[in-house]
């Protein structure tokens, strides 16, 4: 495995590895899908798990999704996009108990996040990430909650 790239964030990104045919590519360069005619696959970035995090310092840090920034994408803490995004409370369903044997059944109440919805973390992930990379212009196919998400978020990015 190739050493992380040393960064602001601790971010202890790789690089973009394909599943389809496990080509690599550098992460701090644009790629969408793998580029090898015969897969196109999804890529997926590739952390250095080789070292522990220190529960302690998570712990200290600000309740976010950033809290854990060493297994993000982001490099640079310039480029971050929050709008405090993550940390959404789990509640339990009481009612369900019937159904599962008496088991307890949790939801996690992410309408809680700054846009309403889920879509709020993987949105400003890809904004801050697009910010970095130096891109000016997102688009996205969404049936409300991404797009709302995405415009906040990259009116945010200014
Ligand atoms: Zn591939």
């Amino acid at each position: 495995m190739v050493n992380a790239i040393a960064t602001g964030t601790g971010s202890l990104l790789v690089n973009l590895k394909c599943p389809g045919c496990g080509a690599e590519y550098d992460a701090s360069l644009v790629n969408t899908f793998c580029a090898n005619d015969d897969c196109k696959s999804t890529l997926f970035a590739q952390y250095d798990l080789s070292q522990p995090l220190d529960k302690a310092i998570l712990k200290n840090r600000p309740a976010s999704m950033w809290r854990y920034r060493e297994l993000l994408p982001v490099i640079d803490t310039e480029n971050i996009v929050t709008m405090g995004e993550g940390f959404t409370p789990i509640v339990p369903i009481q009612n369900l108990k019937q159904f599962t044997e008496g088991n307890e059944v949790f939801w996690k109440n992410e309408a809680g996040n700054p846009t309403g919805s889920f879509k709020a973390r993987g949105i400003g992930m890809a904004v801050s990430k697009a910010k970095e990379l130096g891109i000016q212009t997102i688009a996205t196919p969404t049936a409300g909650n991404a797009g709302g998400a995405l415009a906040a978020y990259a009116a945010r990015a200014g």
